[in-house]
């Protein structure tokens, strides 16, 4: 006879042994005995195998039992479903274990509390069925999970209820609905070295931007406490993401960090029910980072090394023990959503008419939902849920699953991207929004309403039926054009996304939206915070600054980050980051900026551009954004980044600023700095020979040289008539730049939204013979084809 294997430990697994240990031993063996070696921590533990599964339940005769239970079952009829999986399950919990299977269970708790130099080492008892975790099947939580279980009893007893929870109601509506035989799915069981994260931090990571698909970034979430608090979506944890490109070149590329509320944390209590407790975090925990850098960066490192051994993006979670301080992968599984998205398929959701917005959280996935919305505060009233309207609760646990299926959308009000009402959306495609604190009070039952996940991290609810797009393109029929075609990117949050686009890089990135949106306080103020003297202005700074180093730093990490987003998701090509360009009145709007900004006649042609940088007053403020650009270039190694300088007047100035630049890191040409300068103003095209001596490159900015060229008011309704960038006058001005720019063999595109606008303007550039054209990422695919066309018409014109 073939000895039996009750239990096979964490090195003797590999990951094709899914039908003797499930998925999650399978995966946890297979990183234990092939990736500790490299330096990636798995906590030790072994197997009890489906085979010993198979032993328990043939010998004690709970099998035939179960049989004979199951054959009245009916999952539609949910009472019927309750009453069976219910007598199921206490057959499990009321059978003994056979006396050899007991005994090899037992031997091998003590050899691994051995190895810990303990009598009852503290464990995790976890399941592992065999057909969990399959990439086209996984469900989050599935079975039970037992933690910090100490002693021979509390252990078999842990065994048996993972055993039992393989009959939970929703285990098994969900093998019928998936069409799993109830008896081909076994369960293993996970016995592993507990980590005592209750003690310090924990959370969950991707090796794939699971909103985007974007493939070069991994994604971390972090808590306090045990990670069961994401999943449950009890807190809203921090979240950070890692360029992998150059952190595989040994920079330190934390290219975002977003604090979390991490309100609460769950922990150990031996006297509690379920041994664990929930417990407040205090407001200054709540208020610092979960995990320092260096833990960021050490944990990303790790996904890299797993996906790369795995071959394919995953799912994965970490613990930190709190009595070490070590970090520990302990869980590892290939992510299922986005890796399983058509590379060539690019659909982008596009609200047509904005709205009301009546509440807000973070965004999962990128589409946009609408319907009725159904307010339902507890589980047991799902049953009035109707197919099509939009779920607003608290939030979601498996057992809520059948009406999430039938959702035109789901907003709740606690959660992070990886609580289960994500997890479940992001699978099932549907548009959902968590995290709104508010929504259940925000939003009436029965009134219409429009969740919208496009536009960022940010996932808005508007009131009413708003109108919306979407486009499919086939990328597979989108031929490159010989003239550089590249994007105007404003929301970092959106750069990811936009990357799948065909593109060659970013024409532009303004400063201004990443200041707005992400720091929105002036830069003078951070700087100068003890004389900002409105009591409220000094509450928002003090809030909003808390978790960094100083104020001014704030400044710089905040702009860093969003551009180093959008360097990150374009990376090798070339991103063209613009310095700021806000007119007085418009820094004035940013908080506390009133009391550091003059009140001018004309914005539009003021106190604006390079005139800023040099001045005394501004120039600790360019400062900040010189270090925030070093650190994006240096210390994440994203040279991929070029800079340029909007609204310079004269050469003089372009020179003035320059020398401020290489004072502060900057030096064109050192490290492949490149600068170019925008063409916005008659002066640079009138003197583009003298400006071609001190740039790399302009960009032609046909917003402002449209105004100064017809001297008429961008902002102006009254005269708006008269703005066309298609004036004879302006393009001339064109003309003559790419001429010179040609002429002095330095680069020449165009950022102004006339290309965009106007595929006839894009046609005319081509004509001059521009190298690049920078788009709005929605016009990219019609304007690509005007430019294709063009440029044939121009080959065909040369052979002749
Ligand atoms: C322009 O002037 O054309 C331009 C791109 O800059 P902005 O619109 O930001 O002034
Ligand atoms: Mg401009």
């Amino acid at each position: 006879m073939v000895k039996k294997k009750f239990i096979l430990w964490f090195k003797e697994i590999s990951n094709t042994d899914v039908p003797k240990v499930g998925g999650k031993n399978a995966s946890l063996g297979e990183m234990y005995s092939k990736l500790t070696k490299k330096g990636v921590p798995i906590p030790n533990g072994f197997a009890v195998t489906a085979q010993a599964y198979d032993y328990f339940v043939t010998t004690t005769g709970v099998k035939k039992e179960i049989k004979q239970i199951l054959k009245t079952l009916n999952t539609h009829n949910l009472k019927n479903l309750q009453e069976h999986a219910k007598k199921v399950r206490q057959a499990i919990l009321a059978a003994e274990f056979p006396e050899d299977l007991k005994e090899a269970i037992i031997k091998d708790y003590h050899k691994l509390s051995q190895e810990f130099k303990t009598k009852n080492v503290d464990v995790a008892v976890r399941s592992s069925a065999t057909a969990e975790d399959l990439p086209d099947a996984s469900f989050a939580g599935q079975q039970d999970t037992y933690l910090n279980i100490e002693g021979e009893k509390e252990l078999l007893d842990a065994c048996r209820r993972c055993m039992a929870s393989l009959f939970t109601d929703r285990a098994i509506s969900y093998r019928a609905d998936k069409g799993f035989d109830h008896f081909k799915v076994k369960l293993s069981i996970t016995v592993q070295k507990m980590v005592r994260s209750d003690l310090a931090t924990s959370g969950v990571m991707f090796s794939i931007d699971t909103e985007s698909g974007f493939r070069d970034a991994v994604l971390i979430n972090s808590i306090y406490g045990l990670g069961e608090y994401i999943v449950q979506g009890m807190v809203n944890p921090d979240e950070y993401y890692v360029h992998k490109p150059t952190l595989a070149k040994g920079f330190a590329p934390i290219i975002s960090k977003s604090l979390g509320r991490k309100g609460k944390k769950l922990v150990y209590d031996s006297k509690a029910k379920g041994n664990v407790k929930g417990l407040i975090v205090s407001k200054e925990d709540q208020h610092r980072f979960a995990l320092t850098d260096k833990e960021v960066l050490q944990l990303a490192k790790w996904a890299v090394q797993i996906e790369d051994h795995y071959q394919k993006p995953m799912d994965m979670e970490w613990a930190q023990d709190g009595k070490t301080g070590k970090l520990f992968i302990v869980q590892a599984r290939p992510e299922t959503v986005r890796s399983q998205d058509d590379p060539n398929t690019l659909i982008e959701y596009k609200l047509r008419e904005t709205g009301k917005v009546l509440t807000y959280g973070a965004s999962v996935g990128n589409k946009i939902g609408q319907g009725k919305a159904h307010i339902i505060k507890d589980v047991r009233g799902i049953h009035s849920f109707k197919k099509g309207e939009v779920l607003v609760t608290e939030m979601t646990d498996p057992d809520w699953e059948p009406i999430m299926k039938i959702a035109g959308a789901i907003v709740t009000n606690s959660g992070g991207r990886t609580c289960h009402a994500a997890i479940i959306s992001r699978e099932l495609g549907i548009p959902c929004v968590v995290g709104t604190r508010n929504s259940t009070n925000k939003v009436r039952n029965g009134q219409n309403i429009t969740v919208s996940c496009a536009e960022g991290e940010k996932g808005f609810i508007y009131n009413g039926l708003l109108k919306y797009d979407v486009k499919k393109t086939n990328l597979k029929t989108v031929a490159k054009s010989k003239t550089k075609v590249m994007m105007n990117i404003g929301n970092p949050e959106m750069a990811m996304l936009q990357s799948f686009i065909p593109n060659e890089g970013v024409g532009l990135a303004r400063e201004e939206f990443i200041i707005s949106n992400y720091i929105r306080i002036h830069p003078l103020a951070l700087l100068n915070f003890s004389k900002v003297k409105d009591p409220k202005v000094r509450r928002i700074i003090e809030e909003h600054t808390a978790a960094y180093k100083n104020k001014p730093q704030f400044f710089v990490d905040k702009l860093a980050e969003g551009i180093a987003r959008i360097a990150a998701s374009f990376y090798p090509k070339d991103v063209i980051i613009r310095l700021s360009d806000f007119k007085s009145n418009e820094y004035a709007s940013l908080i506390g900026g009133v009391q550091f900004e003059p009140v001018e006649r004309n914005p539009m042609i003021g106190w604006r551009g390079a005139s800023r940088y040099y001045s005394p007053k501004y120039l600790p403020a360019f400062i900040l954004e010189c270090r925030a650009l070093v650190k994006v270039r240096k210390e994440m190694g994203l040279k991929n980044l070029k800079i340029m300088v909007p609204f310079c007047r004269t050469v003089e100035e372009g020179k003035k600023v320059l020398k401020i630049m290489a004072e502060n890191g900057l030096k064109r040409g050192v490290d492949g700095l490149e600068v170019y300068v925008m063409c916005e103003i008659p002066s640079n095209v009138i003197l583009a020979d003298d400006f071609c001596k001190i740039f790399d490159g302009f960009s032609i900015g046909t917003n402002d040289l449209t105004q100064l060229a017809l001297g008429v008011d961008r902002d102006s309704e009254l005269v708006a008539h008269v703005y066309d960038e298609r004036n004879e006058a302006v393009k001339e001005l064109v003309r003559q730049v790419i001429r010179i720019a040609k002429k002095n063999k330095k680069k020449i595109g165009i950022c102004g939204q006339a290309p965009s606008d106007f595929p006839d303007f894009a046609q005319f550039l081509v004509e001059e013979g521009i190298d690049s054209i920078s788009l709005s990422p929605d016009t990219v695919i019609k304007t690509m084809i005007a430019i294709k066309q063009t440029e044939k018409k121009k080959g065909r014109k040369k052979k002749k």
